[in-house]
């Protein structure tokens, strides 16, 4: 079974698509929607897609429904209530006797928000439980690619070319170009070998004929050409940029070296971070303050702000761990005192922020930081009976803080 969360794809890298939930499909891979609902539905996740500032919501006018997906009005409002879950009577006649009764209420996939006499009638895209998919995050609001992403929905690539091209696809073709999408991002191969027969089972389609004429089609042509011999039961199939007119398959070769170059940039860097462990990490601070007090997993050291005066007495209130950050971490949140007049706390405000344990050496010894770090890597080598690394001759370095940004 196809995972529900599916990632972005790499076949339509260079391609503009929407998002389209992957309700779209049965985990066999069958369409789940056919003409008007298939045609309606797509066309309101366009919707919900180019109002990408209203949180997967969309006002849904009839004159231009018409104008978008070629089907009459009666036809909309009845795809538009079967969307939401309303049962049809004329889906009775499809209905096999393992599926649910035909008058059951069917998963809604979109949900009405508002509407009315005197309101816009104003729908969302619908999560798995028939709610409003919005999710709120203060002001930032998501693409509906972003909502069903995080939703764990899993989502399907259509082509923006063929989205806002409805019209031109009504019916059969439609049908076919979208199972043709899926069978290539799932085989995944641009360039792939279908067979007929399950390709009319997964369009909902039963002659070959209505398969041959849907290839024909001008629009599925553009993205999608279908080399077949007369009589044979398969047909090569290849997929095209739509507008740019060139084969899918070489970028999706490139797409896929780039990501195992990421892949291994990422592992690199993984490693580089996993350079010392804690305990050669901990070893070194310690022989560089063998005065620091360790309690569980932590050392409590002198902060150079504000030297721990706590009750008139010191206290190192610095607290330094070596199981987190590639170097390390350290964080002084000592209470100061309490404000007289707004009865606020203060805290020490040592900006720990991007500065690690070897920092605090570079301040007490007045060099630089990456000085600190040759010196905390060449103890660690030695450590480790390797050879130490030339270091740097230490000039004049004057610091009054430490510099910030020093790559780790
Ligand atoms: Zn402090």
């Amino acid at each position: 079974m196809p995972s529900k969360k599916r990632k972005p794809g790499k076949m339509f890298e260079k391609v503009p698509t929407y998002a389209v939930p992957d309700v779209l499909f049965d985990s066999f891979g069958y369409l789940t929607l056919h003409d008007a609902d298939l045609s309606v539905y797509l066309y309101c996740c366009l919707l919900a897609s180019k109002k990408r500032d209203e949180d997967g919501q969309f006002v849904f006018e009839i004159e231009p429904a018409k104008a978008a997906t070629g089907y009459s009005e009666r036809q909309i409002w009845r795809a538009l209530g079967s969307l939401q879950g309303n049962p049809q009577r004329t889906a009775a006649r499809t209905v096999s006797a393992q599926q649910k009764p035909s008058l059951a209420k069917k998963k809604p996939l979109i949900v009405k928000v508002s509407g009315g006499n005197f309101l816009k009638n104003t729908y969302s895209i619908s999560t798995e439980e028939g709610l409003c998919i919005g999710i709120y995050r203060g002001d930032k609001k998501e693409t509906l690619r972003g909502m069903l992403y995080s939703i764990g929905l899993g989502y399907f690539d259509v082509p923006c070319y063929l989205m806002d091209r409805l019209r031109e696809l009504k019916g059969a073709p439609l049908a076919v170009v979208l199972t043709g999408i899926k069978q290539a991002i799932d085989e995944p191969n641009a360039k792939f070998v279908a067979s007929l027969k399950e390709w009319k089972s997964m369009a909902g389609i039963t002659k070959d004929a209505v398969l041959h004429s849907a290839w024909e089609c001008e629009t599925v042509h553009d993205l999608m050409r279908v080399a077949h011999k007369k009589g044979q039961r398969r047909a090569g199939v290849e997929l095209f940029h739509p507008v740019r007119g060139t084969s899918l398959t070489r970028n999706m070769a490139e797409a896929m070296d780039r990501a195992a170059e990421k892949a291994a940039i990422s592992a690199y860097e993984a490693d580089r971070a996993r350079e010392y462990t804690q305990q050669e990490l901990e070893q070194w601070f310690l022989s560089e303050f063998p005065e620091a007090e360790k309690r569980d997993d932590e050392f409590y050291v002198d902060c150079p702000e504000c030297h721990g005066m706590r009750h008139e007495k010191r206290t190192p209130t610095l607290r330094v761990r070596f199981d987190k950050g590639a170097v390390g971490v350290m964080a002084c949140h000592a209470f100061i005192k309490r404000l007289k007049r707004s009865g606020d706390d203060v805290f020490c405000s040592f900006d720990t922020k991007g500065k690690v344990p070897y920092h605090l050496m570079a301040m007490r010894d007045r060099i630089s930081p990456r000085q600190a770090l040759q010196k905390m890597r060449n103890y660690i080598l030695v450590l480790r009976g390797e050879t130490p690394e030339e270091t740097e001759r230490e000039g004049a370095f004057s610091i009054s803080g430490p510099a910030d940004g020093i790559p780790i």
